[in-house]
């Protein structure tokens, strides 16, 4: 009989599975709260459960997160850690430090199936969806690593589903690691602190809505459909209109009051004036921030990175409209773990410069 991996249980479905072993619901509690706040994955350090269950528990279940293959700090603070998901295929988290404390941005896929065209986890391909398991066993393992501050309190504050990966592909592990991040009894964030960011799955933005509404990011990228379907071909199935209209469904319940679009700048093919003015009536009727991130190129990817004056030129348009605008610091370069550039394969890592997808926030973690 194979062990039952505790870490892909939310507390719901831990009790659940307690209640299945003939154990009191509390007991569930305790567990959860061993595991997840304090970080353990060893039964028999588990001092105030029984004997008796403790030997229950190691002979039936485990605490397993994805190993830790490497974990590497950048001189600008940049974390980033990598992980091993069996089957030659490895995921990568990164912390991004920020006044003290700071977001862990975390992976949901191995690869992604969206093949947007500016982001190299698309160009890879996808391999397949990660489990609960290994979504928070990111989080388990960076919190490990990073410890707490002086006052006592974690590093990591925010989490923001915006690895490798499009999360709400992956609806139910990610909702599943989302309610583990909000429970008082695991990670203790606010529904504020914890971000998804999707390249627009509609129905799955509904479901969310629903189910568990936390801070909302959509990769926009272009302010119409012609130029939207060519950089993020999902567009296609999901356009702009009904993306606009299921952004404002979705703040009828969201944790803040905006969404916050992401708008990678690529030169010379969704930079210019007349974009951003086409941008302004988009979103007119959306309560929004926007987020732009100066393109970081991988190779083989045919694009280049805005140059600053024309990045300033498109904020400032925006900003003259009254959007709040921010622009994200590319940090992490030198250990590509600047966003679109984490890597996903093991194999890849060999070589220098095989870079892959994803990104990381600087903005979102307040
Ligand atoms: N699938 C989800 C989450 C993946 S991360 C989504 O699309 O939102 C997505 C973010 O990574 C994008 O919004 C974009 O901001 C960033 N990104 C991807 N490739 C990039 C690149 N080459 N340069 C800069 N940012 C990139």
């Amino acid at each position: 009989m194979s062990l039952q991996n505790l870490l892909d249980f939310d507390a719901v479905q831990l009790g659940a599975w307690f209640a299945a072993q003939g154990e009191k619901p509390f007991r569930a509690t305790q567990v959860l709260r061993w595991i997840h706040r304090y970080g353990e994955a060893d039964f028999a350090a588990m001092t105030d459960l029984a004997k008796t269950l403790r030997e229950k528990l190691v002979a039936k279940a485990c605490v397993v997160p994805p190993p830790l293959l490497s974990s590497r700090v950048a001189s600008d603070g940049m974390h980033k850690f990598l992980f091993d998901v069996g089957g030659g295929n490895a995921v990568e988290s990164v912390f991004i430090p920020e006044a003290g404390r700071g977001a862990l941005c975390v992976s949901t896929q191995a690869g992604c199936a969206l093949e947007c065209s500016f982001c190299s986890t698309g160009k890879q391909g996808f391999n397949r969806n990660l489990t609960t398991a290994e979504i928070i066993g990111q989080l388990w393992q960076a919190n490990r690593a990073l410890g707490r501050d002086p006052k006592g309190e974690r590093i990591i504050s925010n989490v923001v589903l915006m690895g490798m990966g499009e999360p709400l592909a992956n609806f139910d592990s990610s909702v599943t690691a989302l309610r583990l991040m909000l429970d008082d009894n695991a990670y203790g964030l606010s529904r504020r602190r914890v971000t998804v960011s999707t390249a627009g799955l509609i129905p799955a933005m509904d479901r969310l809505r629903e189910e568990c509404p936390v801070a909302l990011a959509i990769s926009l990228h272009a302010p119409d459909d012609a130029l939207r379907d060519t950089l993020a071909p999902i567009n296609k199935k999901y356009p702009l209109a009904d993306l606009m209209a299921a952004c404002r469904r979705y703040l009828e319940k969201a944790p803040r009051d905006f969404v916050t679009f992401e708008y990678v700048l690529i030169d010379g093919v969704n930079d210019h004036e007349h974009d951003a003015k086409a941008l302004i009536s988009l979103t007119r009727q959306v309560s929004c921030k926007f987020n732009m991130i100066p393109f970081n190129p991988f190779p083989g990817s045919g694009y280049r990175r805005s140059r600053p004056e024309r990045i300033r030129r498109f904020v400032d348009i925006l900003l003259r409209a009254g959007i709040v605008t921010t622009i994200r610091k590319t940090r992490g370069e030198e250990i590509d773990a600047a966003c679109g550039q984490l890597a996903g394969q093991i194999r890849n890592k060999t070589r220098r410069g095989a870079q892959t997808a994803r990104g990381m926030l600087e903005e979102q973690t307040s």
